[in-house]
This record gives C-alpha cells, structure tokens and sequence, in this order.
C-alpha cells in the first residue's frame, strides 16, 4: 500500500502561516510546508488507494496494476510522492453533464440490473461508483493541470466503453467524455481532440460525441477485438490482426500530424492503452515494449511542438505478465515528463 507524505498535522499549536513549529509526534514539518513544496511540483498524476479495487478471486482483469504503477515510478524515481495527487469523488451536477440521470441513480444506489453488470464485468459495490467517480474527478483534475502544466496522466481511467446511459467491459463512467463536456461547459477549451490508442475501439466516447464538433474522436484499434459492434468514431482506423509495430507506427506517424493540423485542439485527451502489446491476450497486435514507448513519443512530441497540452488516462493492458503492463505504462510517464520538461 503506498502512503502519501506525511500531512501533519492536527495536533501542534494553532500553526499560522509563519509558525515554525514542528509536530511534536512525529517531527515532520507543518502541514504548510509540505502544501508549499506540492505546490511547485508540476507533473501531477490521479492516483488513490481506491483504484486498485479488490475482485473476486481468479477475475480476469489486472487490477493490481493500478498498485504497481505509481510503485514503479516511485521505485525508479521518474517520480516522488509529490508528483500524485488523491482526487475527490465527483460531484453529481457535472456527471450528469454526460451521463443519464435514469442510469446514474442507479448506478449509485446500487441498481443496476445483474444484466448490466455482466456487460460492465465487476462486481456492483457502494466501493465501486466510488473508485469511478473518483477517476472521473482524476481526469478533470489532469484535463486541467495539463491546460496549466502541459501534461499529467491519471493513472487510471481511459473508460471509453461506457455510454451515457449504459457501461461494459469494465467502463462504468466515461471519464474522458466527463471531463471534455466539464472544459466545455465552462469555456476553459473550445475543442478537443481525443486520441483513442488502446488496442479496443472506444465505442462509447464515439456515441457520446457523434454530431458534435467540439469534441474530436480519433480511435485507433484491433479492427477483430472487442467491442465487435463498432460505432463510429469522426476518425476510426480498425487494424489487421497481426499489424506490427513499423506498421502501426507508420500508419499514427501518417495520421496524427494532419488530424492536429485539422482539428487544431485546444487539449488532446490521450487514451494510452497497452493492451497493443504483442504479449497482451486480448490484443491482436505485435507491438514490443519499445514500439509501444515510440507510439507514446510520436503523440508527447507532436502535442508540445504545437504547444497543445495532453491529459492521459491509462486504458487497458492485459499481458500475463504484470511486469509488461506496468513497464509499458511507466514508459508513458517517462516520456510525458521528458517531452514536457516536467
Ligand atoms: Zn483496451
């Protein structure tokens, strides 16, 4: 379990602004100071305990990963405890922004069908719509550090199968679509570009934003994998079984420059899926860990030459091994860092 430092603290004499005091319990400096050191650190990350959900035992999703991310970065220090923030739940006026009243009462008090359920994939909990709502607030919250920063990830989230009024394959919420209609409605962007890469076609983003032209959808996946019923995208691209990691990167390197150039975005929204990997067991695709890291730098790199700030959520990543889904999302911090200069 990781901690967060230490916020001391509750216990000390009235602390002012100015006080000197240290927290006679643990020695650790006022809560001031270490408020004062978070508030200098710019690459920010979602991270909470709650992401890493516990599931019936044997279930097919990885959720642990959600533990070993922030681990790993912290281990290899690309980051420190500064660097991840804990988002609040979000409240319910902006959820509805997006999603239906009908679905989301349900949702929230535990409703939902058994049917609908089985769509999404997890088991229906009050701890559950908590860890969604949650990485909904995430992503706003990195929607609009990315805007004051240039980048930050939310290391979960990138819910593309979730509709307004339904979810599945582990998409509750729709944490991009939240946070898109979130910038909107307060006038902080005027366009937005999602750039969908997980190895799955994001359905869900694609329905919500059919029509509108305030919010781009740019879905790039395993034309064979779920969902087997694709809806449209304003830019799908559905990859052969087998498309290699040249491949792959030749077709983004071709398509994302001129998408940029159309849409000029005020803020892409990047899902970095790494079930692309050829070890993932969903994915049809043959990208290596390094493959999967230059798609990351074509996308980092194009953004900051354009000067367009990049929100990321993290997607899906399904290989046997853990150790290949957490190497390939902490490249994807690595290089936000680098590119951005965070
Ligand atoms: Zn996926």
């Amino acid at each position: 379990m990781l901690t967060y430092p230490a916020l001391c603290c509750q216990n000390q004499s009235a602390p002012g602004l100015f006080s000197k005091n240290y927290c006679k319990d643990t020695k650790q400096p006022p809560l001031y100071i270490v408020k004062l050191a978070v508030a200098f650190t710019m690459l920010k990350i979602a991270y909470h305990t709650l992401y890493a959900h516990p599931l019936p035992a044997g279930h097919r999703f990885p959720m642990e990963k959600y533990e070993l991310i922030p681990a790993q970065l912290l281990y290899e220090a690309i980051i420190t405890q500064d660097n991840l923030f804990a988002p609040e739940p979000l409240d319910e006026e902006t959820i509805l922004l997006t999603h239906d009243n009908d679905y989301w009462h349900r949702m929230k008090t535990l409703q939902l069908t058994d049917k609908e359920m089985r769509a999404i994939g997890f088991p229906l909990s009050a701890q559950l719509v908590e860890r969604e709502v949650r990485i909904c607030k995430g992503s706003i919250m990195c929607a609009e550090y990315a805007l004051q920063y240039g980048a930050s990830l939310n290391v979960a989230g990138g819910t593309h199968h979730a509709f307004a009024n339904k979810g599945e394959g582990f998409c509750l919420l729709n944490d991009f679509a939240v946070a898109a209609n979130y910038l909107l409605q307060r006038a902080l962007v005027k366009k937005i570009l999602i750039v969908d890469l997980d190895v799955h076609q994001g359905n869900g983003t694609a329905a919500l934003f059919t029509g509108r032209e305030d919010v781009f959808t740019f879905s790039m996946h395993g034309q064979h994998n779920y969902p087997f019923h694709k809806e449209q995208s304003h830019i799908d691209i559905g990859l052969k079984d087998g498309t290699t990691g040249s491949e792959y990167l030749s077709i983004l390197n071709d398509t994302l420059p001129k998408l940029i150039n159309t849409v000029k975005p005020d803020i892409v929204f990047y899902l970095s899926g790494v079930d692309v990997l050829a070890t993932d067991k969903f994915g049809k695709l043959q990208l290596s860990i390094d493959e999967c890291a230059e798609r990351d730098y074509v996308v980092y790199n194009l953004c900051k030459k354009h000067k367009i700030p990049v929100a990321t959520a993290m997607g899906g990543g399904y290989s046997p091994d853990v150790k290949h889904i957490v190497a390939a999302h902490c490249n994807t911090y690595r290089i936000a860092k680098d590119v951005y200069n965070l």
